[in-house]
């Protein structure tokens, strides 16, 4: 079982809900708070980036993203906020938190790489269609159910698939959201011929 946050946890016992719905709930709130922490002081996306990935992402998505970095030495500022849901994020070089992506400079300078930046905007869809909530239960399940192998990520391996094919110029057509509502691992990003998504729900 994964630990929470000590108030958290008991005001959650009192709701009886599942462990897992808990999970969601913590970690949307999570990600939330970090969030609403790191995206002043985030930029848009340059013009050469935004350039580069608008064959494949909608103009809400771009415009909508905000990218944060954050010092380099030693461990990155959310590695203790993430040990408290107990997704080890310390050795990565980015976190998408909704619609902003903070980037550890311990591991990357400007200018950013593209596929990186594909790789988070590829979150930022996830985001939109699932919410913080729903894609932080996904994401810790996923976790959980692939023995804490964070590359058995259903969330993960649709971005990474996706980003290969980036970088391998095979990829056309726009990344659009995951639509299935079961929580369960077949989770898909698929490309597509995109109808326009309606705004970003990362306002929060
Ligand atoms: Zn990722």
């Amino acid at each position: 079982m994964v630990r929470g946050p000590t108030t958290l946890t008991a005001h959650l016992d009192r709701r009886r809900v599942r462990p897992i719905t808990v999970l969601g709930h913590v970690g949307g709130a999570w990600l939330r708070s970090q969030r609403e922490r790191y995206r002043p002081e985030g930029r848009p996306l340059a013009e050469d980036e935004e350039a580069l990935l608008a064959p494949h992402f909608g103009r809400s998505t771009l415009s909508s993203v905000r990218i944060a970095l954050v010092p380099g030495s030693g461990r990155p500022p959310f590695y203790r906020e993430t040990t408290r849901v107990a997704l080890d994020l310390a050795g990565m070089s980015a976190i998408t938190l909704v619609d902003t992506i903070v980037v550890n400079r311990r591991f990357v300078e400007e200018p950013l790489p593209g596929a990186l930046l594909f790789h988070e905007l590829v979150h930022v869809v996830q985001f939109e269609a699932l919410g913080a909530e729903e894609f932080a239960r996904r994401y810790v399940l996923g976790w959980l159910r692939g023995g804490l192998s964070y590359s058995a990520i259903p969330l993960e391996r649709a971005a990474c698939r996706l980003q290969a094919t980036f970088q391998n110029g095979t990829l056309t057509g726009r990344v659009v959201g995951p639509m299935a509502t079961d929580g369960t691992a077949d989770l898909e990003v698929r490309t597509g011929r995109a109808t326009e998504r309606r705004g970003t729900g990362g306002a929060g």
